[in-house]
C-alpha cells in the first residue's frame, strides 16, 4: 500500500495490515480491532473464487447475488458473535460500482433480522454555497433517493455541514427523505480536536435515536473521561513543546496519522501545547531545521530514500542531547548511527539498504526469511516485550512486560550487542521467545529511546501511550534547560 494512496498502513494486534480507518475506530471506540474487522472487496472475491474452485457451490453458476452477498453477510455475522451491537461502515459513496454488493448485503441483512434490530445511518453532505449564502439540501435528497432505489431506507441522517442547519431545514430534510425529524443529526465541522465530534453528536441526540431504533433501552452514556480529555485539549496557557517528526513522506499528513495522534494524546495528558514540526530528512539544511525542536522523533519507513537523512537526524539528537524517540526504521537508523560513530564500525548498515555491508548491524534473521506467506516476510502484529528493570522504558510503562505491534522485516543483529553495550547503548526490551531486540536506550543521554515496534498504534485519546508521554516530558525538560536523567 503506497502512502500516497492509502495514508499510513495501520496494523492490528492480530497482524492485519489495514488502511488508517481502522486506527480511527480503535481510537474512538477504545477497542482493539482485528483482521475480521476489515472486509475488502478483494478478500470477498478471493474467498468466493476459492470456494468455487473447491466445489463449494456444487458447480452452480456463481453470482454476485447470492454468492458474493452471502460471503459479505457471513463476515458481518462473524464479527457479531458475542457482541450486543455491530457497527458496519460501508465505505464509498452511494452509487459507486464497488460498493453495490456491500449495500445489497446490508439491505438483505436488514430484511433478515427485521425491524428494531437494524438501524441504517446515512452520512450526507449539506454544502454551504458561499455566493448564495445558503445551505443546500439537494445532495442529501439525491443520495437518500439513490439509497432507497437500492432498497435501503435510512433511519438516521447525519448531515455534515459548515454552518448550523436551521430547524426548518431539518424538518424539510426529514419530510423529503422520509425520516423522523429528530433523526436528522447535524455534524458541524469542528475546531482543533476531532475528538469533540462524539460530544456534538450526543448533543444532537444521535445516541438516543439509535438506542430507540434498536430497542436497547436508554442508559446514560459514560463520557466523563472523554469530556475531560476534550476540555484539556482546548485548555489555554499550556506550555509549548516542539517535536520534529523527521521522515520522508512528511508532506502527506495521513502518512504519519497514528504518530501525530499519539503525540497529541500524550500532549493532552501531559498538559502541553504541541507543535509538530514536519522535517523532510532529505533537506540540505537538516541541522538548522532540527535545531528548532525540543525533541526529535524518527518514524518507521521502507526503502532506501531518506535513510542517510534519518541517520543524520539520530546523530544530531545523540550529540546535542536532544530527546530522541526512534520508531522501527527510526530505531534502526539510530543503531546504525551508533555503530558508525561510537562503536567504530564506519561501514555499518542495514542489509535492507546495503546487502554487502561488512557490518550488518541491522539484518534479516533466518527464521524471518522462512516466513514467506502472510505479508511477505514481515513480522506483523502484537508481540511480547520484557523490559529491563530501572530502564527508561520500564519506568515509563511502570511495568515489566508489555505487548506492542510490529511491522518490519529486519532486526538488530544480536552479534553486535556486546560491542554496543560496552560503548553505552543498552538493550532494555527483548522479546521473551526469540530474544530479538525490542528497545534500545543510551542511558548517558537525557532521553534516547528507540523501539522496534510501533507504539503509536496503541495510543488512545483517553489513554495516551506511556513512551510518548515520557518523550514529551523529556522534551519539555530539555526546553526548560533541565537535562534530567529521569523518565
Ligand atoms: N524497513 C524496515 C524493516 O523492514 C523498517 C520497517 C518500518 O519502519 N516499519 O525492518
Amino acid at each position: 500500500m503506497s502512502p500516497y494512496q492509502h495514508g499510513e498502513v495501520f496494523v492490528t494486534d492480530d497482524g492485519a495490515e489495514t488502511d488508517l480507518d481502522l486506527g480511527h475506530y480503535e481510537r474512538f471506540l477504545g477497542q482493539n480491532m482485528g483482521r475480521d474487522n476489515n472486509v475488502t472487496a478483494g478478500q470477498v472475491y478471493a474467498a468466493v473464487l476459492a470456494r468455487e474452485r473447491e466445489g463449494g457451490y456444487l458447480g452452480k453458476t456463481v453470482q454476485v447475488v447470492p454468492h458474493v452477498t452471502d460471503e459479505i453477510k457471513g463476515r458481518i455475522l462473524a464479527v457479531a458473535r458475542g457482541a450486543e451491537v455491530v457497527i458496519v461502515e460501508v465505505g464509498g459513496t452511494v452509487g459507486d460500482i464497488e460498493s453495490l454488493p456491500f449495500l445489497e448485503a446490508v439491505r438483505q441483512l436488514g430484511h433478515e433480522v427485521g425491524e428494531g434490530r437494524i438501524c441504517y445511518v446515512h452520512l450526507t453532505l449539506v454544502p454551504y454555497i458561499r455566493a448564495a449564502e445558503e445551505l443546500k439540501t439537494k445532495p442529501t435528497q439525491h443520495s437518500v433517493a439513490k439509497l432507497r432505489e437500492i432498497g435501503i431506507r435510512p433511519h438516521v441522517l447525519i448531515c455534515r455541514t459548515e454552518r448550523d442547519i436551521p430547524a426548518a431545514m431539518k424538518a424539510k430534510i426529514a419530510l423529503f427523505c422520509d425520516v423522523n425529524a429528530k433523526a436528522v443529526i447535524q455534524e458541524k465541522d469542528v475546531g482543533p480536536s476531532i475528538y469533540s465530534v462524539p460530544l456534538l453528536l450526543q448533543k444532537e441526540g444521535l445516541d438516543l435515536q439509535i438506542l430507540k431504533l434498536l430497542r436497547l433501552g436508554v442508559r446514560p452514556a459514560r463520557l466523563e473521561g472523554w469530556k475531560r480529555m476534550v476540555a484539556a485539549s482546548a485548555a489555554l496557557g499550556r506550555p509549548r513543546v516542539t517535536i520534529a517528526v523527521a521522515g520522508k513522506y512528511i508532506e502527506l499528513k495521513d502518512a504519519y496519522k497514528s504518530i501525530r495522534a499519539a503525540l497529541q494524546h500524550a500532549a493532552v495528558a501531559e498538559g502541553l501545547d504541541l507543535e509538530i514540526q514536519a522535517v523532510d530528512v532529505e533537506r540540505k539544511d537538516l541541522a538548522a531545521e532540527l535545531g528548532r525542536a525540543d525533541g526529535i522523533l524518527i518514524p518507521g519507513g521502507f526503502g532506501d530514500r531518506g535513510v542517510e537523512g534519518k541517520i543524520a537526524a539520530a546523530s544530531w539528537a545523540r550529540k546535542k542531547g536532544v530527546p530522541f524517540f526512534g520508531i522501527c526504521l527510526g530505531m534502526q537508523a539510530a543503531v546504525i548511527e551508533f555503530a558508525r560513530s561510537v562503536a567504530g564500525l564506519r561501514a555499518a548498515h542495514s542489509t535492507e539498504f546495503n546487502p554487502a555491508t561488512p557490518h550488518p548491524v541491522i539484518d534479516m534473521m533466518e527464521e524471518q526469511k522462512k516466513v514467506r506467506q502472510l505479508g511477505g516476510t514481515m513480522r506483523l502484529g502484537g508481540y511480547a516485550c520484557l523490559l529491563a528493570p530501572g530502564s527508561r522504558a520500564a519506568r515509563a510503562y511502570g511495568s515489566k512486560a508489555v505487548r506492542e505491534r510490529h511491522r518490519h522485516r529486519y532486526e538488530v543483529n544480536p552479534r553486535y550487542l556486546p560491542l554496543f553495550a560496552g560503548r553505552g547503548l543498552r538493550v532494555t526490551g527483548v522479546n521473551p521467545e526469540t530474544e530479538l531486540v525490542e528497545i534500545v536506550e543510551i542511558p548517558a543521554h537525557p532521553w534516547f529511546v528507540a523501539v522496534q515496534f510501533h507504539p503509536e498504534f496503541t495510543s488512545r485519546p483517553v489513554a495516551a501511550h506511556p513512551l510518548f508521554r515520557a518523550f514529551l516530558r523529556a522534551s519539555r525538560s530539555k526546553k526548560m534547560g533541565r537535562h534530567t536523567s529521569g523518565s
